[in-house]
Order: structure tokens, then sequence, then C-alpha cells
């Protein structure tokens, strides 16, 4: 049920101008290519000029070069209860060869109830969204007893350098929970898979291809520990299960090379003095990283144990933790609420098979996230990517009960 207070502010959302926004977005093509020429600034001094518009104290931060994070605050008049944070990305991927789109690739053209176009989904829908919401909680002149916090920050398909800076310069601090506006066509998506990036060297002697045992074969060893470290997928299955929405851990091997990059041409008749081998890790929660490494760091000892002239290295290149906010968690309670009222439906709850910003607010900020916005879950970095405008006007309405109901508003 809305109560008087709710339809009145949800009176003061304009579709139109909701949908307008998101082709504005979508329009300004937010490509990190330096050597073109493209990135996030103009989109992200859009964003700029939507907060300060609507009277946030507003902060535009580079990270890098060209890569800048908006934060925006929308204050409570007392100490804040709480603090309500919706995050977004103004980063898109490359839009590929043009000539396979439909329509020019960032032209948001709209037909049939979509906007289309390279980034309309992942994710200017969702960050138009969280303005959008905020707008209109303003425009309404309602008191919130908690602040709102706008993180729409860069980088988050690359290192996410962007939500990093944001964390080490404290705008985390506070946060009480976060909504992560990532296209998910408003199910509540309350875990999300972690991932784990190991790069394992084994380092021979090189030699003759014709006179092996004057040298040290490194394929064999690599061999032994990818049969290792398959056994301990098998072992990570078995002992964490399937997850309700993330289905099972996996340790898939992505890159093997051997000779290592930089060290010559491969030769039939030439054994290398190196294999490197990549392994893509995608974890579940309850999976521990570290305990992951150093499992993987004895087997690449014990895969090299036969030949004291074998030396190896095992780099964990990148971790991002899974992640698991509770069902029960006010947030996900109050979007679950929020979405039966508004649409008769009971909550769809999911889970995120990759990471996303998220995960590092949760990982290095500890705070609960709950990923939940406009956009089918499939059409991410497609040719022909869309947003369905009925989902819009669905995600920006949740994010304005959402924001009432978990904040509070002073009578
Ligand atoms: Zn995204």
């Amino acid at each position: 049920m809305l109560t008087p207070l709710e339809q009145r502010v949800l009176a003061h959302l304009n579709d139109a101008q909701i949908v307008a926004w998101v082709q504005q977005l979508t329009q300004i093509p937010s490509v990190w290519k330096p050597e073109l020429g493209t990135g996030e600034e103009p989109a992200a001094r859009w964003v700029e000029a939507r907060c300060t518009e609507m009277g946030l104290d507003t902060h535009f931060e580079f990270v890098a070069p060209g890569r800048p994070n908006v934060i925006a605050r929308l204050r409570a008049p007392q100490p804040p209860t709480a603090t309500l944070m919706f995050e977004g990305h103004t980063d898109v991927v490359t839009e590929g060869d043009p000539a396979k789109w439909t329509d020019p690739p960032f032209s948001a053209t709209i037909r049939d109830g979509r906007i289309y176009g390279r980034g309309a989904n992942d994710m200017k829908a969702g960050v138009v969204c969280a303005l959008a919401a905020t707008k209109a909680i303003v425009d309404s002149g309602v008191t919130l007893m908690g602040d709102i916090l706008l993180g729409i920050v860069c980088d988050e398909e690359g290192h996410m350098i962007g939500i990093k800076n944001f964390v080490d310069r404290g705008w985390a601090a506070g946060v009480s929970a976060c909504i992560v506006c990532e296209p998910e066509e408003n199910h509540l998506c309350i875990a999300q898979k972690g991932v784990m990036w190991v790069q394992a060297t084994i380092t021979g002697v090189m030699s003759h291809g014709a006179m092996p045992l004057t040298g040290v074969n490194t394929a064999y060893p690599m061999a032994r520990f990818l049969s290792l470290a398959h056994a301990l997928e098998e072992r990570e299955i078995a002992r964490h299960g399937r997850h309700e929405f993330l289905g099972q851990p996996s340790i898939t091997p992505t890159i093997l090379q051997s000779p290592i990059p930089g060290a010559g041409e491969a030769q039939k008749n030439v054994m290398p003095s190196a294999t490197t081998c990549t392994l893509d890790i995608r974890l579940i929660p309850g999976q521990d990283p570290d305990w992951l490494a150093a499992q993987l760091e004895k087997m690449l000892a014990a895969a090299c144990a036969t030949d004291p002239r074998l030396s190896y290295q095992c780099e964990v290149v990148e971790v991002r933790h899974p992640t698991a906010t509770d069902r029960n968690h006010p947030l996900v309670a109050t979007l679950g609420a929020a979405y039966t009222d508004l649409t008769g439906q009971p909550p769809i709850y999911g889970g995120v098979p990759g990471s996303t910003d998220g995960t590092i607010l949760n990982a290095r900020a500890g705070i609960p996230i709950v990923t939940c916005g406009p956009g089918d879950i499939y059409i991410p970095h497609h040719i022909d990517e869309w947003v369905s405008i009925d989902e819009i006007k669905t995600s920006v309405r949740t994010y304005v009960l959402a924001a009432l109901r978990f904040l509070g508003v002073r009578e």
C-alpha cells in the first residue's frame, strides 16, 4: 500500500523527462578510449549538471586524467539516521563494429518501448533512475531523516579504479546500505560471485627439442599443476555446493602460454624455458580467496618438486570477494515491499554472476549491497543493447519508495 505522502512524491516523477535523460546520457559515447579522446568525463559532467541543478552537495573528483567520479549528497537537515547510497558507473564498453548495429550505437533510438544504444542498459538507465528518484524527492519538498548519497563513478568495466578511489577517499564512511543500479530486470540480487585471477608461471631450462635432457621441460610440471587445480575445483564444489543464485564455484584455466610472452617465437623444435597459465577463479559466498591462493602455491611447489632446476611464481593478479546480503536486511525487505506495492507481484531474488562496483563497496567498506536496476540481464555488452522503458519506470519508483521508507520522513 502506498501512503498519500508516497503518492505525492511519486507524482513528481516526470516519465517523459526520465526517458529524455536516458537518451541524452546514452548519446554521450563514454567508452574509455584515450587514444581516440573518448572517456567518461563528458558523461560525468552531464551527471554533475543534473546533481547541481537539483541543489545537491556535488563533488567532481578525478581519479586519473580524464576519469572522474561524481559524488552528490542530499543532506538531511538533522544528523542523518542512516545514509542510503545509489551507485552507478558512467563508462560503457566498446560498441564494436557500428555496421553490425541496427541503429547507430549512440543514437538512443526509441522503438517498441525500448531505448537502443551502447550503455542504455549498462548502465545509463540505472544512473538516470537514481538521479530522477532523488529529484522527485527534492521537488516534493519532503524532508528525509537520512542522507541520499549518489556515487556515480568511472571505470567499472575496467579495473574499478573509480569505486576503489571512492572508498580510499573516505566517501563510503557512514553509508548504511547501497543499491547498485546495474541492469537486473528489477530483480533483487542479493549475492554476487567473486573473482580471483591467478597467474602461475613455471621456469625451467630452454633446449633443443631433439636433446630435451640438456634442458628442463616446463610443460609437464604445468600439466601436473593443472591436474591438481582441477582436483581442487572439484573439492571446492563438493565442499561449498551449489549456491541458490550463483551455482557452483569454478577454477578455469583461460590463458596457457609457452613460451611465455616476450620469450620469443614458439618453434616446433625448441623446448621453451617457461610456461605460464592464468586461472579465472569464480567464487561463491563461503570460499576464502587467501586460502585458495595458498593451496595453489603449494600445488605449484608440488608440481615442480621433480627437478631442483624448476622454479615457479604464483601471482594473485586480482581478488574481488563474493558478496551476500541477508534477505531480511532492512534494505532488501524495503525494496521487496516497494516492488510488490508497485507491481502487485512478489519480488524476484537473484544473484549476479560477475562482480560489480558493489563488490568493492562490500569487500573494502563492509557496506551491505543490493544490485537492482532496469535492463535485461543478458543484454549488457551485446550489439543492439537496449533497455525497457517500462522497467525504467518501475526502477525509479522502487528507488523513490526505498529511499522514503529506508531513511524515513520527517512529518
Ligand atoms: Zn555495469
